[in-house]
């Protein structure tokens, strides 16, 4: 996947709509258009990575993270949450470019499916 096709780079570019919750020079955090949950957000570094295996940098996965964290409060997920990081294909990965799904506002059982 190169980030030319890659429909999250879209996103980052505003040339396709998304609801923007969050968003900084090198982070946009936006609604899954497919929500399973309340609160289904995507934190993604607007920097193109096709997953989780080809991120480089420490600091970069760090600050992700982070970001995440931040996210999670800005949102009031105050009673816990749910990240899932998806990661090729057996990790049910769809969209080629690293995100974070961050699912709030109702139990998460576990293990999920
Ligand atoms: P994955 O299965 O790769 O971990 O998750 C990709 C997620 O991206 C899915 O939950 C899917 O609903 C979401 N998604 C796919 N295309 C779009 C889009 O164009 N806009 C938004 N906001 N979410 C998308
Ligand atoms: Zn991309």
């Amino acid at each position: 996947m190169d980030s030319v096709s890659c429909i999250f780079c879209k996103i980052v570019k505003k040339e396709i709509p998304a609801k923007v919750v969050f968003e900084d020079d090198e982070f946009i955090a936006f609604n899954d258009v497919k929500p399973v949950s309340p609160v289904h957000v995507l934190v993604i570094p607007k920097k193109h990575h096709n997953n989780l295996l080809e991120i480089e940098s420490t600091e970069a996965l760090g600050k992700l993270m982070k970001k995440v964290q931040q996210v999670a409060k800005e949102l009031n997920l105050n009673d816990g949450f749910r990240t899932i990081i998806n990661t090729g294909d057996n990790g049910g990965q769809t969209v080629h470019h690293l995100h974070v799904h961050v699912l709030g506002g109702r139990f998460h059982k576990w293990p999920p499916g």
